[in-house]
């Protein structure tokens, strides 16, 4: 049975095929780790966990490439701002590379307490640093860079099907674009390799042929993408905000540098929003997993609830839609526990004609551009089919739960013991960044900080030693 897969670039579902016809070579944008994750970022690795599950239930193994941004994400998608890395070390008072540990472990446990399956590989851009210099190099020599007195830019005017990916109406963004642009020539230009500022001494910068510097956002993903996986990939995800942008740089600079496609299939995941608005890590009032766990959720509930819409809709969150995800997935545990048990003593089989029917309309829904809510519907129908035996109800169930991931197989856990104090050690970050903020008289920040946190019911207290923090709940 074949699967089929929304593919971003034909903007259709066309069926997937490895090129090797056995190992699906996937690429994932992967966080920038100058901040936890929220609960958005972790639905779009959700979509992806998804697809990987998918692919090996129809039969394909899966050489699977996260990449994790620790350097070089400019706070502007204009090539200006400030390094988001370099922010968040001024934000918590730590060095750079400290910001980046804490955040990578962070990110790490969150991604293990949703059930989402190991990538074949994890890469840092700081370790990747010479691939991305001699990427930059080939573009040069291929006459797709220009230098201006910061840094050297991707000249996209070069690149004939920039625009192509994203279906941008270039005329009219170049002519209505207000972003200011420094010395770029277009709008579209982007950053390549950023010079270190004359005055001020970077905290990480490496040496180059153009001079010391850093690299920019969209080439370490070429760099390593190409790297693990080599100049074409089978498929390529990320969510919905960046097709516009960073997949059409990252196009726009693998494909001038190979002359290849770079990768035959896009996925996309939406949006998770919050009360109408999208979440973002940058105005710093954002939900994480363990702020869910606080209220009393299991990771599993999020990962359940994520399951309910599929991945190229919007979804909204709010704690009363969580509950309800909550009551249906410990209802559906009550339900299919006792049939697991009895399924693994029994060592029972999917064989019967009604069970393999069961199978059959699974793979189909998860085939049809991964259709999880549909198939986790027909999860909560097959328990409940008594033309099936109880023994065989519960092979289904391990057998869907390849793809769902919802640790049917094994016994609920208690809440992780960790996430008391992985959120004290955020409270302290954001009551170490108030105290920067007030020495750099930024009392809008502080104050910002001070309302976010006594919302939460946490309540600050300064004193002569410092400030100090107690929960009013
Ligand atoms: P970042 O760490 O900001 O680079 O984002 C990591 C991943 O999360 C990227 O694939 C983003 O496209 C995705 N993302 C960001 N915000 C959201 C959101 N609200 N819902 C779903 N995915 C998101
Ligand atoms: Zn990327």
């Amino acid at each position: 049975m074949a699967i089929t897969l929304y593919n971003t670039a034909t903007r259709s579902k066309e069926e997937f095929v490895p090129q090797d016809g056995k190992t699906a070579k996937i690429y994932c944008c992967g966080p920038t780790v100058y901040h936890y994750a929220h609960i958005g970022n972790l639905r779009t690795y959700i979509f992806e966990d998804l697809l990987r599950r998918s692919l090996a239930y129809h039969g394909f193994d899966a050489k699977h490439v996260v990449n994790i941004t620790d350097v070089g994400h400019l706070t502007s998608d204009a090539d200006e701002g400030e390094d988001k890395m370099e922010k968040g070390a001024k934000r918590t008072g730590k060095s750079v590379w400290e910001v980046a540990a804490f955040y990578t472990d962070a990110f790490m446990r969150d991604f293990h307490s949703l059930n989402l399956l190991e990538p074949t590989v994890w890469c840092r851009a700081t370790d990747h640093i010479a691939e991305q210099i001699a990427l930059v190099k080939t573009l040069e020599e291929k006459g797709y860079t220009y230098r201006t007195s910061d840094g050297i830019y991707y000249d996209s005017s070069k690149f004939e099907r920039y625009g192509d990916f994203a279906r941008l109406d270039l005329e009219n963004l170049w002519a209505g674009s207000r972003i200011s642009m420094g010395e770029k020539r277009l709008p579209t230009d982007f950053a390549l390799w950023k010079f270190s500022p004359k005055d001020v001494k970077r905290q990480m910068e490496w040496d180059s042929p153009w001079g010391v510097g850093f690299p920019g956002w969209h080439i370490e993903c070429s760099a390593m993408a190409m790297k693990h996986l080599g100049e074409t990939l089978d498929i390529h995800c990320g969510g919905t905000d960046h097709v516009r942008v960073h997949h059409t740089n990252e196009i726009a600079q693998s494909e001038a540098a190979t002359g290849k496609t770079f990768s035959r299939f896009w996925m996309h995941g939406e949006f998770l929003r919050l009360d109408g608005d999208k979440m973002s890590k940058s105005t710093g009032e954002f939900l994480t997993v363990d702020s869910l766990v606080k209220r009393g959720f299991s990771p599993m509930d999020y990962r359940y609830f994520a399951l309910g819409s599929h991945y190229r809709n919007y979804l909204s969150f709010s704690f009363e839609s969580l509950e309800s995800a909550r009551k249906s997935r410990l209802a559906l545990r009550k339900r299919t526990t006792p049939l697991v048990a009895k399924a693994l003593a029994a060592g029972a089989k999917i064989e019967s004609e009604a069970a393999l029917k069961w199978k059959e309309r699974f793979a189909q829904a998860v085939g049809d551009d991964l259709n999880v809510p549909a198939a986790l519907g027909l999860l909560h129908s097959a328990v409940r089919d008594d033309a099936v035996s109880e023994e065989e109800r519960g092979a289904l169930v391990l057998d869907f739960d390849r793809v769902l991931g919802l640790k049917l197989d094994l016994e609920e856990e208690a809440a992780p013991a960790a996430a008391e104090d992985s959120e004290a050690a955020e409270i302290d970050s954001l009551v170490a960044e108030r105290a920067a903020a007030k020495k750099a008289k930024d009392f809008a920040r502080a104050d910002e900080i001070r309302n976010a946190l006594a919302k939460r019911g946490i309540e600050l207290k300064d004193g002569p030693q410092g400030t100090t923090w107690e929960r009013k709940r």
